[in-house]
């Protein structure tokens, strides 16, 4: 089973990814993740990446694509993948078509998160990250037990530097330009399949399980 799921920065990506990965045995792709894990390590990826996270923008194509390429050559236990942020552009779609034949797999489903865009900018700006395991929580949804600690590690939580107003207003700008067009390429396929974002967390999965489910 491989599945991939798109949305706006703040339509809950992560989240359901995450519940999706322990449900069906995934393992999990999330190229924010990785670029963040290697920011934080001090690799020439980490620090080129962050070049254009910080702003809001996007990692160009060719570094992300070799990216996943690597990742996908590591042999990994489970069921399959769940791609979460990748592709973001037409142009990763192509290539990871390619890589999907190399590797002779093929895509399950695309799960759509449909969310609009003024609740994103609440949703964004108050979302505050643990610096260490990157769990993240929303100061008036889901804080965590004390504030500004993560609940898994105690460690400090902070405002991610894409999470500023001025990078998520470019963040959204670019999702629209570049991302948004990824939507109609899997719906030509076939593949894409549409959530309604706006929903609670467990609302949002029962949608994506009840999805998934008949894919098994
Ligand atoms: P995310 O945690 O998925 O919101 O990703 C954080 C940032 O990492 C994005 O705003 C981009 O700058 C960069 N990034 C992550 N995935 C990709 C991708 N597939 N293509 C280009 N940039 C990416």
């Amino acid at each position: 089973m491989n599945i991939i799921i798109v949305g706006p920065p703040g339509a809950g990506k992560g989240t359901q990814a995450k519940l999706i990965c322990n449900e069906y045995n995934l393992t999990q792709l999330s190229t924010g993740d990785i670029l963040r894990e290697n920011y934080r390590q001090g690799t020439m990826l980490g620090k080129e990446a962050a070049k254009y996270w910080s702003v809001g923008g996007l990692v160009p194509d060719d570094i992300m694509i070799n990216l996943i390429r690597q990742e996908m050559k590591k042999p990994v236990p489970g069921n399959g993948y769940i791609f979460d942020g990748f592709p973001r552009t037409v142009a990763q779609a192509l290539s990871l078509r390619d890589i999907f034949d190399e590797l002779t797999l093929s895509l399950t489903a695309v799960i759509v998160l449909d969310v609009d865009f003024n609740e994103l900018i609440k949703r964004l700006s108050a979302r505050r990250t643990c610096t260490k395991c990157g769990k993240t929580y929303h100061m008036m949804f889901n804080p965590p037990k004390v504030e500004g600690i993560c609940d898994l590690d105690n460690e400090p939580l902070c405002q991610r530097e894409d999470d500023k107003p001025a990078a998520i207003e470019n963040r959204l700008k670019v999702f629209k330009d570049q991302t948004l067009p990824l939507e109609k390429f899997f719906e030509d396929e076939g593949k894409a399949q549409h959530v309604p974002g706006m929903l609670g967390i467990d609302e949002v999965y029962a949608h994506i399980k009840n999805i998934l489910d008949k894919c098994k």
